[in-house]
Order: structure tokens, then C-alpha cells, then sequence
């Protein structure tokens, strides 16, 4: 039986409530299938960690996330805590973990439920079977490129630098992990960029190229990024996998991921060299809503169908997590956020009872 080192950091407001639900359905799913035997080390992160120790992310919590085969991350962040400064709010402890694990790789699925299709703003002729996968670069491009700043001018005004910058190596790593994870989906990449306007994104499009005759499997077309904006709102059954620079991907993957309507329901990973690997929700703490037990899991519940697919291979362990949340909202089963008339009201707990069934 294959042992998994995982590193749990509940985090704040309903991080610790749904983390606890889908450890359940995990440790459901150990016992089911009996591929697998979880070894589970928690520690607290964010306003947890700062109000106990005074810092978002302790060393030695920094250590057990670099020794674990995953980490499985909940929600960071409050209002308790906006006052302090940004050395040191919880936000910190996400970037310092994304930064430290070296996760280049932020993959944000958006599947369409068909039970919750009508929470979609889009037509449901349009979003009907739409399954993408988001593989957005998270540790280069415009966001860290320098020279950067506001310099002062002669004349009294200022001027804003942002440099957009990306490497042979930093574009090779990103295109091979959005292929391999499109043979394991319907083997479609759309690369997406702005090669007719930035030099960067020319070489972009050059190395996914050639990258690409790796996998023949694989189709590849190539896309700019205001076309991409408007084909994912006309057209999103055309993608399968979308690969793409930090900055598109930061804007892409919001869009892509509010076709789906609820935001209670998507999950995320971030992959790293070596294998490391971080997953969470897509979410945040929603302090409005922490304490009350009517947090949707589910998010936090597919997070860990991800890690299972992505860290350990355990494709038929995943499935059986992502099949049993389907029949439990086919079943008519909702937290708040994502109820309408007709269907049953459930709390935290119970949602992911239903899901525990439903394996
Ligand atoms: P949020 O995602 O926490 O909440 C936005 C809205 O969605 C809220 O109304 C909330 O109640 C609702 N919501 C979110 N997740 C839900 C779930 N699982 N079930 C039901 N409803 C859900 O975003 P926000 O309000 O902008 O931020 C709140 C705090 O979270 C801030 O401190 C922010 O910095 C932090 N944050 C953390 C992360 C992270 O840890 N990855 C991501 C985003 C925001």
C-alpha cells in the first residue's frame, strides 16, 4: 500500500471547517479503496500562526511542507489581521509557500456540474459539458521581472516600470507540464499569448512549439490573449487545456472560472520541481460565513481528488471523489451559496456526509 506524506494547513475562517470534511472523505476513500495510507502532519498558517507565534508561517512548518509528498493548504486571511503590515499578514505565509516550493505551476480546473448549470450567468447551450484546465505560469513574467518601480521625472511626473521577462527554461517547464496533463484530458493545448505585440510572448510561442513535438498526441493551437478572452465567454467547449503567462493566466483563469457560476466549487493545485505540490480552493476564508458550519466543502473536497490525480497518480481514487459529488448534487443537495428552489438545503457536515455515500 502506497504511504502519502501530507502536510495539512487548515489556515482561517472556514479553512479549518472544510479541511476537516475532506480529510473525512479522504480517510473515506483510504478505507474503500485501500490503495493508499494518508499520513497526516497539520500545523496552523496565516492569522492561525500570527495570533499563536506572531508570524503567518514558522519555519519548521516551512520544512514539514518541503518534506511532505503534498500539501493540502485550506484558506488564509480576515479581517482580524488587515490592519497588520504586509510582512507579516497571513497573505505572506501563501506566497512564501508558492515561493519557497518553487510552484510554477498553478493548474485551475473549471468543470461544468450539469445539476448546477442554471448558477452560470451564460446560456446553458454555451457552458453545457465545458471541462477546462487552466495551466497559468505563477513564478515569472510581469509580476516579478525587473527593472520595476514609479521613478520621479526631471519635470515633476513619474514614470511606472513593469518588465515582462520569461526564459527558455521557465517556458519549457510550463508547456510540458500543460501537455502532460493534456494526454491525460482530451490532449488539446491552446498556448495562449500575445506573440503579434511582445517579444517575450514570441519566444513564448516559439519554445511551446517546440516543445510540443515531444507529444504528438498532443494538438496544439495558438492563441492571442484578447481573442482568448472573448472565445471562452462565446465558445467554451472549444478548450481543453489553456497554457498561458502569469499575468493572462491571472485574468483568464478568473474568467474561465466564473463560467461554472460558484466559486464554493473550485478547487486548484500548484506544482513545483522535485514534486512538490500545494493544493487548495480557489477561494478564500470567507470570514462572513466562518463559524457557521454552512461553508460548501466541496472545493476543499476536489482539492484533494487533485492531489490524489496529480502527486500520486491515484487516477481512480480521484474519479471516485469527482463521481461522488456529482450524484450528491444530482441528488439536490446544496450548501447556501449554491441553493436554489427545489433542491435540499445541507450545512458543511452534511454535504460532505452525502459525498462520503455517495463513494
Ligand atoms: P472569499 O473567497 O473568501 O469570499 C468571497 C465570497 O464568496 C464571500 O461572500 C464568501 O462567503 C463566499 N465564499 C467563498 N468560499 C465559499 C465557500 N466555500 N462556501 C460558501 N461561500 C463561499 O474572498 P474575500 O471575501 O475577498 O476574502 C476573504 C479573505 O480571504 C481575505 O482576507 C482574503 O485576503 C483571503 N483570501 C485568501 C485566499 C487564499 O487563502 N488562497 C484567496 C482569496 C482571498
Amino acid at each position: 500500500m502506497r504511504k502519502l506524506k501530507i502536510c495539512v494547513l487548515p489556515g482561517d475562517g472556514i479553512g479549518p471547517e472544510i479541511m476537516e470534511e475532506a480529510i473525512r472523505v479522504m480517510r473515506a476513500v483510504e478505507k474503500k479503496t485501500r490503495r493508499f495510507q494518508a499520513e497526516l502532519k497539520e500545523a496552523p498558517v496565516g492569522g492561525a500562526s500570527i495570533d499563536r507565534y506572531g508570524v503567518p508561517l514558522r519555519d519548521d512548518v516551512l520544512e514539514l511542507a518541503k518534506s511532505s509528498d503534498a500539501v493540502l493548504l485550506g484558506a488564509v486571511g480576515g479581517p482580524r489581521w488587515e490592519g497588520l503590515d504586509y510582512s507579516v499578514r497571513p497573505e505572506r505565509a501563501l506566497l512564501a509557500l508558492r515561493k519557497e516550493l518553487g510552484l510554477f505551476a498553478n493548474l485551475r480546473p473549471a468543470r461544468i456540474y450539469t445539476p448546477l448549470i442554471d448558477a452560470s450567468t451564460l446560456k446553458r447551450e454555451v457552458i453545457e459539458g465545458v471541462d477546462i484546465m487552466v495551466v497559468r505560469e505563477l513564478t515569472g513574467g510581469i509580476y516579478f521581472g525587473t527593472p520595476r518601480g514609479i521613478e520621479s521625472l526631471p519635470d515633476g511626473t513619474q514614470r511606472g516600470v513593469n518588465t515582462l521577462v520569461y526564459t527558455t527554461t521557465e517556458v519549457e517547464r510550463i508547456a510540458r507540464v500543460a501537455f502532460e496533463v493534456a494526454r491525460k484530458r482530451r490532449k488539446k493545448v491552446t498556448s495562449v499569448d500575445k506573440a503579434n505585440v511582445l517579444e517575450a510572448t514570441e519566444l513564448w510561442r516559439r519554445v511551446v512549439t517546440e516543445v510540443s513535438r515531444e507529444y504528438p498526441d498532443v494538438e496544439l493551437v495558438h492563441m492571442y490573449v484578447d481573442n482568448c478572452a472573448m472565445q471562452v465567454i462565446r465558445d467554451p467547449r472549444q478548450f481543453d487545456v489553456i497554457v498561458t503567462t502569469n499575468m493572462f493566466g491571472d485574468i483568464i483563469s478568473d474568467e474561465v472560472s466564473m463560467l461554472t457560476g460558484s466559486i464554493g466549487m473550485l478547487p486548484s493545485a500548484s506544482l513545483g520541481d522535485n514534486r512538490r505540490a500545494m493544493y487548495e480552493p480557489i477561494h478564500g476564508s470567507a470570514p462572513d460565513i466562518a463559524g457557521r458550519g454552512v461553508a460548501n466543502p466541496l472545493a476543499m473536497i476536489l482539492s484533494v481528488a487533485m492531489m490524489l490525480r496529480h502527486s500520486f497518480g491515484l487516477d481512480e481514487d480521484a474519479r471516485m471523489i469527482e463521481n461522488a459529488v456529482e450524484k450528491t448534487l444530482a441528488s439536490g443537495y446544496r450548501t447556501p451559496d449554491i441553493y436554489s428552489p427545489g433542491t435540499t438545503k445541507v450545512g458543511t457536515k452534511e454535504m460532505a456526509d452525502r459525498v462520503i455515500e455517495n463513494l
